[in-house]
């Protein structure tokens, strides 16, 4: 057995594929974001703009948020130095989770180290606890909540994205005794659509099924507290279990749930990913009190966001490029071919100080390869002309079709 031989041909493969993956090394600057510095492939950072962060309100640079975090490191220190259950256990983590559960309507939350594990340890050890049940999982799930359902052991229906017909059917073919988990994202991340949230929890009740939403694209973001679609929608109380992350419009890193007691209750004392694990830093849990507090009463960050993702959106589609039709905040760039979309990404940068990760497989299927563009509040209008410019001369010099001026 040649080890070597194996990992060179699983690397040489991402190659052939055109979709081996390069990290841009690149450090934020704060009070100028998005603008940052780039070290990648240059003898000394190169000023470029930042077009693909998840920190979608820029509060990870927020005065408040950063504010907090230092004086809790000031006051506290580093680290936590343990398990909830074994030392771990700040006050800053107890007040986080009052406030989150309050934020969503429910009874309790239940902070992770990331978003990617709450869905993982929250899925897997729910379905543990039923014995026999079934999940039901959009088809466009992210992967944590795919892992997480994996490792559950249950049986898992697929249904098509989006589709209420689709649930349906699978659901009525299941007998009626049997555990029934319906799992599905609010935003999803890479085509910028919404789930039909109320559709899914008639058949929730229908059907008498739980019902699981990953909200990570849309806390912080949605509604007139940052309660996410549920919120907006005014459907939190209708969903059992609501599961965001931290590190996105909140700006700072972590995920959470937040269900009733019980299911709180169940989680927290049964859940490895949970239990075992050293518990998130006092300084960030400081980090994000003060941003889930600042989006609770400030709509100035999500609606000077939603303002930029709208007229880059427009400037796209006047331009003629290939924008997908997304009714969020996200802005997505169709180019279906992955060696394509890597060429293109390559070319911002290099050329025009334009930073965009091109997103492959199998973040998203083969063939939709794209880019992902996520304006944030302080992207200006001229950078945006700027931007759509420099996509029309690339598109134009790589013999890409533009469309009709919309
Ligand atoms: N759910 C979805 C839909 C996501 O897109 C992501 C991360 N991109 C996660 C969960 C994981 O969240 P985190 O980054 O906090 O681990």
């Amino acid at each position: 057995m040649n080890y070597d031989q194996i990992f060179d041909s699983a690397i040489d493969r991402l190659h052939e594929e055109g979709r081996y993956r390069v990290f841009i090394d690149i450090m934020r600057n704060k009070g100028s974001y998005p603008n940052a510095r780039c070290f990648h492939g240059h003898n000394g950072p190169k000023p470029i703009t930042v077009w693909c962060s998840n920190d979608y309100l820029c509060m990870g640079q927020h005065d408040v948020v950063i504010g907090a975090m230092e004086e809790a490191l000031h006051d506290v220190g580093a680290g936590s130095g343990g398990t909830r259950n074994i030392g771990g256990n700040t006050h800053f983590h107890v007040e986080l989770e009052k406030e989150l559960a309050e934020l969503h309507g429910k009874e309790g939350a239940l902070l992770f180290t990331s978003g990617y594990v709450s869905n993982d340890a929250t899925l897997s050890t729910l379905a543990k606890l039923l014995p026999g049940c079934v999940i039901f999982s959009d088809e466009l799930n992210h992967a944590s909540m795919i892992a997480g359902i994996r490792n559950s052991g249950c049986e898992k229906r697929v249904f098509r994205h989006n589709d209420v017909a689709h649930l349906e059917e699978l659901l009525a073919a299941e007998d009626p005794e049997t555990p029934k988990l319906i799992a599905f994202e609010s935003v999803y991340s890479m085509e910028g659509d919404v789930a039909p949230i109320h559709a899914f929890c008639d058949l929730a009740e229908k059907y008498n099924a739980l019902t699981y939403i990953d909200e990570v694209h849309a806390v912080g973001m949605y509604g007139d507290h940052g309660g996410g679609i549920s919120e907006r929608d005014n459907a939190a109380h209708r969903i059992d279990i609501i599961e965001g992350t931290l590190g996105k419009a909140f700006g700072v890193m972590g995920g959470y749930i937040t269900a009733s007691t019980k299911v709180i209750d169940c989680i927290r004392s049964y859940a490895p990913g949970f239990i075992f694990t050293t518990s998130l830093s006092p300084v960030l849990v400081a980090g994000v009190l003060a941003s889930v507090k600042h989006l609770k009463s400030s709509n100035v960050e999500r609606n000077a966001q939603q303002q930029a993702a709208a007229t880059l959106k427009l400037k796209f589609a006047e331009a003629g490029l290939p924008v997908m039709d997304s009714v969020t905040h996200i802005v997505p760039l169709m180019v279906g071919d992955p060696a394509r979309a890597k060429k293109i990404s390559d070319i911002l940068l290099a050329e025009y100080g334009v930073y965009v990760q091109p997103i492959n497989y199998p973040t998203v299927p083969r063939g939709t390869e794209r880019l992902r563009f996520t304006p944030g509040p302080h992207h200006t209008e001229e950078m945006m002309t700027e931007l759509t410019e420099a996509l029309v001369e690339i598109w134009d010099r790589l013999d890409i079709e533009l469309a009709e001026a919309a």
